[in-house]
């Protein structure tokens, strides 16, 4: 492992253009569970079903629950920890052209990084799908312990979290802009990820096309362990801070 952290912090040191891609896995230390591995939601709440778009149309109560029960802690309670912390340092040594999340959490921009493309959206942002007016989690965090499902002050229409669900398209421009970036650095840095989810998970693939360097830092397995450069299993804010030399708090 020690071997493994020396080459991350070398290849780190000598990039100038990293492009740092997060799954759910880098906000497990700020206690959001993540989907699949260990402690993951998956075996509770089917994402099949709540995490699907036609399924929200039929019943979004049973989503809003799942938002009431599970989201409301993280939203309120989480903070970045020193993997989110790690990836924004780099950001201020001008080592890193963006950060691209899968991850609807904000957690990276409340840890200072300011170049982030959010793949799926972010939870805090809520819409209604009647008028498209806008509403901030917090206004509408009183709705919700009170009524199922939430709904628009204005239309009645139902209220949803601006997050991709399986079944909707990505954010305009994400994806391009995502890819435009890995195709432009020079080292690719995969944390917290089991790089199952589609099209995001296809921007290692890119990186390695391009023979740009591959560092995978995930606990457990991923799909694409095999084709990685170093691959570190471990927990993403012990190892990051130690890449990074970040002092810890
Ligand atoms: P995933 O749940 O499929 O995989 C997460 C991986 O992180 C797992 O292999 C897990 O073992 C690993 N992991 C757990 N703790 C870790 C730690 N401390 N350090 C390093 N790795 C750790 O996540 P995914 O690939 O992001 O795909 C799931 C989808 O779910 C994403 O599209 C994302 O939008 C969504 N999601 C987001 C959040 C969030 O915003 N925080 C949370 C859950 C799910």
């Amino acid at each position: 492992m020690k071997e493994l952290i020396e080459q991350a912090k070398q290849a780190v040191a000598t990039a100038q253009k990293i492009v740092v891609f997060t799954g759910a896995g880098i906000s497990a230390e700020s206690g959001i569970p993540t989907f699949r591995g260990h402690g993951g939601l998956w075996k509770e709440y089917d994402p099949n079903i709540y995490a699907d778009i036609n399924y929200f149309r039929q019943d979004p109560t049973y989503y809003w629950s799942f938002f009431r029960d599970v989201r409301v802690q993280g939203l309120v309670n989480s903070k970045p920890n020193a993997a989110h912390k790690s990836i924004a340092e780099l950001e201020r040594r001008g080592k890193l052209i963006t950060v691209i999340t899968q991850n609807i959490d904000g957690l990276h921009q409340s840890a200072g990084s300011k170049d982030v493309i959010e793949l799926h959206g972010n939870t805090k942002l809520i819409g209604c799908q009647e008028c498209e007016a806008d509403y901030i989690f917090e206004d509408i965090r009183q709705q919700i312990e009170e009524q199922m499902p939430p709904r628009c002050e204005k239309c009645n229409g139902v209220l949803k979290p601006r997050v991709v669900f399986f079944g909707e398209a990505l954010p305009d421009g994400a994806m391009e802009a995502a890819a435009q970036h890995t195709a432009e650095c020079d080292l690719f840095i995969v944390v917290g990820s089991t790089l199952a989810v589609y099209p995001a998970a296809s921007l290692p693939l890119v990186a390695k096309r391009n023979q740009t360097a591959l560092i995978i830092i995930n606990l457990g397995e991923t799909a694409m362990d095999e084709i990685a450069d170093i691959r570190i299993d471990a927990k993403a804010g012990e190892v990051l801070s130690e890449i990074v030399g970040l002092k810890q708090q």
